[in-house]
């Protein structure tokens, strides 16, 4: 990247006017890959985008209309493989935060993009947290070892396409009508996840109920403060034909979570409770599976490995995602045939996508055959 294009990245003040500035790595993103690993570089290059939001997004906690995202693109030998950072502000990262951490990174002092190990140590040893910022990094290397072997990275793992689960579509907070107008506007999803803890549970899960009988997923965002209450509810929904709660207690709350686990007819899934790998050894007893999102996890690389450990912990495993492109809702599902849920419709909350990828095709999540995170740029 030129000094002068990131000095102006680096302005927090000229971020909004650079939302519609093309990516300067990449000359051609439709060249054919190299035979051969060469000599060349690995340049990176990045830019903020503002997400827009189909409807006002609204959980326990917060509401908005847009989401602020980082596209990050690494061009190699010619070949140019694309990656995302979303940043929902519950999370404490922003465009500046992750163009800032974006800025000390060297990859042209690696010179084969297939030494992920190292090179994803090298990125994460920078600073801690920022694991947005280190995702788009993860989700944009991954896409190159892909698109330089030209294969998708779902056949480099050895997991097979076929396995995809159905993907729910998520169904916010609103009033009965907003959720009853939502709800059959989502009739193609055989999945549903609804938002609750905002004190209308029982109209909202009453509500898409007078509309569909498709299975339903809860996720509290933390909103319930009372076991007692929790558990009461969650034998109720279980009557209602939800299969599992997500986050029902704070995620502070360790010893009322256990509890409800213990004694809840329905799983329970951590979601706010944990960012990474490290973070799940602590679960075993205390929930009943976990929901990873690349941007908790540092990317896919991490991910693969808390499928693996959480595995071993006979532990469930959801996928889920943030409003995001189907750059990264694509970098996910590649990795979604190994889990039990799937919540991967960032991609279709949002009205000004820029790429094609992962379809949902008669609710299931289907992978292409495009090679690394299987996906192609339709508007600059
Ligand atoms: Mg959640």
């Amino acid at each position: 990247m030129k000094s002068g294009r990131r000095n102006f990245l680096k302005s927090a003040g000229a971020l909004s006017l650079a939302t519609t500035l093309p990516l300067s790595g990449c000359s051609s993103s439709e060249k054919q890959a190299p035979a051969l690993i060469g000599n060349g570089r690995m340049k990176l290059s990045f830019r903020p985008y503002e997400l827009q939001l189909n409807h006002t997004f609204t959980v326990a906690g917060n509401s908005r209309n847009t989401t602020p995202v980082v596209l990050t693109e690494i061009e190699y030998e010619g070949v140019c493989a694309y990656g995302e950072a979303s940043m929902p502000p519950y999370l404490g990262e922003s465009q500046e935060s992750v163009i800032k951490f974006l800025n000390k990174v060297d990859l042209e002092q690696f010179r084969d993009p297939f030494m992920l190990d190292d090179i994803l140590a090298y990125v994460d040893g920078l600073d801690e947290g920022n694991r947005a910022a280190k995702a788009c990094l993860d989700i944009a290397l991954h896409d190159l070892i892909g698109k330089l072997v030209d294969q998708p990275l779902y056949r480099l793992w050895g997991i097979n396409p076929d396995n995809t689960p159905m993907t729910s579509f998520t169904i916010g907070m609103d009033t009965a009508d907003v959720v009853r107008e939502k709800t059959i506007e989502a009739e193609r999803f055989k999945v549903l996840k609804v938002k609750l803890g905002g004190g209308n549970d029982r109209e909202m899960i009453n509500t898409v109920r007078s509309v569909t009988d498709v299975p339903i997923y809860v996720d509290v965002n933390q909103g319930w403060k009372d076991k007692h209450e929790a558990l009461d509810m969650v034998h109720w929904l279980n009557e209602q034909g939800v299969e599992f709660v997500e986050q029902p207690l704070p995620k502070t709350a360790i010893d009322d979570m256990a509890w409800l686990t213990e004694h809840s007819p329905l799983p329970i899934i951590a979601d706010e409770a944990f960012q990474r790998l490290a973070d799940i050894s602590a679960f075993k007893g205390v929930y009943s599976g976990i929901n990873i999102k690349l941007m908790k996890s540092t990317g896919l690389r991490e991910a693969h490995k808390m499928i693996t450990v959480a595995r071993a912990l006979d532990m469930k495993v959801m996928m889920g995602c943030m409003t995001e492109t189907s750059c990264a809702v694509s970098a996910a599902s590649q990795l979604s045939p190994l889990v039990d849920w799937a919540d991967l419709d960032g991609n279709l909350l949002i009205g000004n996508d820029l790429y094609e990828g992962m379809l949902v095709v008669d609710g299931k999540v289907t992978l292409n055959k495009l090679p690394g995170i299987g996906i192609r740029k339709i508007q600059s």
